[in-house]
């Protein structure tokens, strides 16, 4: 089984003692004791050789390294003396002991497991496979690589290092773009894979949290027939996607994983690693392009234009879905009715607009696209055979309902697309956007007295058709609302508490993904 391993730096005994307590508690299987970093923070190598003489006393297994410079930790010392305090390491119960590959100095532990490791922050190392090989021929227990993708497509060759592999192999690519090596280590069978405490900054840049890997992608219950899905997107960081599925997936007890890949290029992503993932969700910017790569597309895909699903069917076909339009009708017509011989104003010619602009002239309704961008509007006008208004009259026409399909709300919440003293009583307002919960636009509204349609019921509802697509099973919305609630609200309240710290920060203390 794949081993979650929490990285650490101490400073005394009693901070080692409490630091594994707490990685132990948190679900960790090993910790990894930094002595490079511990050495920075405590000033003399002579000070490290009593905790290492702690180590059977601690409730978990303990991986000890001392980092050389050079692959990114902190020690330049002799040979000599790494050499004397691993092999003090390894009389007193250290479980692996790790040791570059590039400073390897052939000296091995007698007791303890030997990791040989390679590590490069600046790209992915030429012949992964080859050093991989190296490694076990020298001796590796586990072999250690962590690399810095350009792109999502590298993940393919990270797949390929398990796959290829003779022995065990712990293989991480760095960073955003990595991170999906790091929370499908159990579906390629990874020996280890590396995890920071809540609140923890970790050792390198990407990783999740304990919580995160054991939670929501149950990494101890991935094994090699574990069904990869995920969502694509460009940023992705903020999607509720994986929170959902996840969820629901849990709640169904259905052996499957879905995590977020941040892909710049689709087309080379989908190419390289389209062989090992079952299904995805796509989001912004990548809608268009992997259309040309299905084996088929359902019939709304090719007329709409855009594409937010990939399945495969019973015979691993992969279908392009279009999930956005049917949700977001559903949505609507709980509330309207029959949407027949309704007047709709239609904000927006993107992606999502284009989806319910179809939608609703199948549906009988009297569209008219009001957009930024004109001749968006008007080609858009055109395929589905509605009318187009500028902006600054589009509020003059009678209309019974108005749905935002633009971005406007999301980046800054005190923003609406349409003037607060232009709704009436009798419309109803439908925003796309569900970030916050309640925009501006729907605040505007309420304050009307007209009734409103959250985004957050249609992201429900598309991840819903996505997931009867995935499984074949209905989804479980129950579950999917409550924990996007539960992420939404989180989101708001650390917004709120670190409004003067950066994204990162927030995206940190919120959990990313
Ligand atoms: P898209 O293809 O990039 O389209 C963006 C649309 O917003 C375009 O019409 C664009 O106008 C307009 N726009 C962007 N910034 C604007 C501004 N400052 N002022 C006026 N118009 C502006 O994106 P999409 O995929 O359609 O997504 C749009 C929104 O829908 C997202 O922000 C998201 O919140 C929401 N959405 C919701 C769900 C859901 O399930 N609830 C699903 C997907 C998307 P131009 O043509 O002039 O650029």
């Amino acid at each position: 089984m794949t081993a979650i391993v929490v990285p650490i730096a101490a400073i005394s005994i009693e901070h080692l003692a409490r630091k594994v307590a707490q990685a132990h508690a948190g679900g960790a299987d090993l910790v990894e004791l930094r002595l490079d970093t511990s050495l920075v923070q405590v000033g003399s190598l002579e000070a490290l050789y009593p905790l290492l003489n702690t180590l059977r006393q601690l409730p978990l297994p303990v991986l000890v390294t001392l980092r050389h410079r050079s692959e990114g930790g902190t020690w330049d010392g002799p040979t000599s003396e790494r050499q004397r305090l691993y092999a003090h390491a390894d009389r007193n119960g250290a479980a692996y002991i790790d040791q570059e590959l590039a400073t390897d100095d052939g000296w091995r532990p007698t007791h303890a497991k030997l990791v040989l490791s390679h590590h490069n922050f600046a790209s992915m190392s030429p012949d992964l496979d080859g050093i991989i090989q190296r490694m076990h021929a020298a001796g590796a227990d586990v072999a250690k690589i962590a690399v810095m993708p350009h792109d999502a497509a590298d993940l393919a060759d990270i797949a390929r290092c398990y796959r290829h592999a003779k022995g065990a192999v712990c293989a991480i690519a760095m960073g955003e773009i990595g991170l999906p090596s790091r929370l499908l280590a159990g579906c390629w069978n990874a020996a280890f894979t590396f995890a920071r405490l809540d609140g923890d900054e970790g050792s390198a840049p990407g990783q999740p949290t304990v919580r995160e890997l054991s939670d929501r992608y149950r990494l101890h219950q991935q094994n090699a027939d574990t069904r990869i899905f995920g969502v694509i997107g460009n940023p992705i960081h903020h999607s509720l996607s994986p929170h959902i599925h996840n969820a629901a997936i849990d709640e169904q007890n259905i052996n499957a994983v879905y995590v977020p890949f941040l892909v710049h290029d689709p087309v080379a992503f989908w190419k390289a690693c389209g062989k090992f993932i079952d299904g995805l969700s796509i989001t912004i910017p990548h809608k268009h392009d992997l259309i040309p790569l299905m084996n088929r597309c359902e019939p709304l895909v090719t007329r709409i234009g855009a594409m937010n699903t990939i399945w495969r069917d019973a015979d691993g076909n992969t279908v392009g879905a279009n999930t956005d339009a049917v949700a977001a009708m559903a949505c609507l017509e709980e509330e309207t009715g029959s949407l027949t011989g309704k007047k709709a104003i239609l904000l927006g010619a993107g992606g999502v607009a284009r989806a319910i602009a179809f939608a609703l002239a199948d549906r009988g309704a009297k569209v008219c696209i009001v957009n930024r961008s004109h001749d968006r509007a008007d080609a858009l006008a055109k395929e589905m055979g509605g009318s187009v208004a500028d902006a600054n009259q589009a509020h003059q026409q009678p209309f019974d309902i108005i749905i935002n399909g633009t971005s406007v709300g999301m980046e800054a919440p005190t923003n609406s697309p349409w003037p607060a003293d232009r709704h009436h009583r009798n419309s109803v307002v439908f925003d796309t956007v569900y970030t916050p919960l309640e925009t501006r636009l729907i605040k505007d509204a309420q304050l009307a007295e007209a009734r409103t349609v959250s985004g957050l019921s249609m992201f429900i509802g598309q991840a819903a058709e996505q997931y009867q697509r995935f499984f074949g099973l209905a989804a479980p919305t129950d579950v999917m609302h409550r924990v996007a609630l539960e992420r939404l609200e989180a989101k708001a309240k650390a917004k709120k508490s670190v409004m003067s710290r950066d994204t990162v920060d927030v995206e940190r203390e919120i959990g990313g993904g």
